[in-house]
């Protein structure tokens, strides 16, 4: 057999880990491997190399991907789908593994309804995969706006001051929530849920008549205010208040523990899917097992967001 990988869409800090279990699961099991490079760009290009054992060496320690990622509008339509299925049937490609989010499993399932199996792992930072509890690339960026949060709250101690803090997250606010707890955040602010700023300003100006003299707030990029939230905060609170985009050093990093064993868990079981001729499946985890899903009904799902642990950062923080 042989099988291509490729990493599409958003690059997340584990892509390299998931590159290397699948060439090498693949290879352990007699199949012949090649990276597809940038996406369905590769697909349509012809842009592929030969991997073997060495070409995957080092890399699970290595942020982003070393196939590069990218968008690809062609293979949006029915004539780029089918142009890269000619392509994988001259190359003899027998399936593809796609690292990537929600927009490259439209793409896979669609490479397998046109007879070329392919299989979903769900790599972003965001966790914002619903038939999944685990997205790669999460724990990694969560680890790093905690390292980045505790730096800012040393200056933000030393002066007094509240700092406002932006974390990615464009439609969900798994990060804010997680990382608010781990900070010790007076509040966090995502799009899953109301918020008050009249309430948190009350909040902390009795924290700060009990002695509290500096504070974080957590905010979900999706939210879009950050610099009005400051504003008003200061305004309201008399607390000076500063802003912080986190931005792209979330998604870069050595991935943690947690990313690489993830990905070579899931990496392994793709290639198993595919040495069965499954396609048109995502694999992800559901209550700490890897599993798999057809595309379609995957993304269908909802997922919920994490009321409890947000009721525990509003009881906690003070
Ligand atoms: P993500 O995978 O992170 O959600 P995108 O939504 O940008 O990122 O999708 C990545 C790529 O997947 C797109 O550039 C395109 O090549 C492919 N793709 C997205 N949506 C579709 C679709 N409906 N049909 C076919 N391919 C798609």
């Amino acid at each position: 057999m042989k099988i291509g990988i490729l990493t599409s869409g958003g690059d997340a800090p584990g892509m390299n880990s998931v590159v290397r279990a699948v060439c090498r699961s693949a290879l352990n099991k007699g199949m012949e491997v090649v990276g597809i490079m940038r996406g369905y760009n590769g697909l349509l290009n012809g842009d592929v190399i030969n991997m073997d054992a060495m070409t995957v060496s080092g890399i699970i320690q290595r942020g982003g991907t070393c196939l590069y990622t990218a968008r690809c509008n062609e293979f949006r339509n029915i004539e780029g789908v089918k142009k890269a299925k000619e392509n994988c049937v001259k190359m003899g490609l027998d399936g593809i593994v796609v690292v990537g989010g929600d927009g490259s499993f439209r793409g896979a399932a669609d490479l397998s309804a046109q007879g070329i199996p392919c299989i979903g792992i769900p790599g972003t930072i965001d966790n914002d995969i619903s038939c999944t509890d685990y997205t790669i690339g999460y724990d990694t960026a969560m680890n790093t706006c905690v390292q980045m949060i505790d730096k800012i709250c040393d200056t933000a101690a030393s002066h007094d001051r509240c700092s406002v803090v932006e974390v990615m997250g464009r439609k969900a606010g798994y990060i804010a929530i997680n990382v608010a707890v781990a900070v010790g955040a007076v509040a966090c602010i995502t799009l899953e849920k109301e918020y008050d700023l009249d309430e948190i300003a009350k909040k902390m100006i009795e924290s700060k008549a009990h002695g509290k003299t500096h504070f974080i707030i957590v905010v979900s990029e999706g939210v879009g205010k950050t610099e009005y939230i400051t504003k008003t905060i200061q305004d309201l609170t008399g607390v000076e208040s500063r802003a912080t985009v986190l931005g792209h050093v979330q998604r870069g990093g050595a991935p943690t523990l947690r990313d690489r064993v993830a990905a070579t868990k899931l990496g392994y079981y793709a290639v198993e899917l595919l040495e069965k001729g499954v396609g048109n499946r995502v694999c992800g985890f559901k209550q700490g097992e890897v599993y798999d899903v057809d595309i379609m009904e995957a993304l269908s799902m909802k997922k919920p967001f994490e009321d409890e642990l947000y009721d525990i950062l509003y009881k906690t923080a003070f």
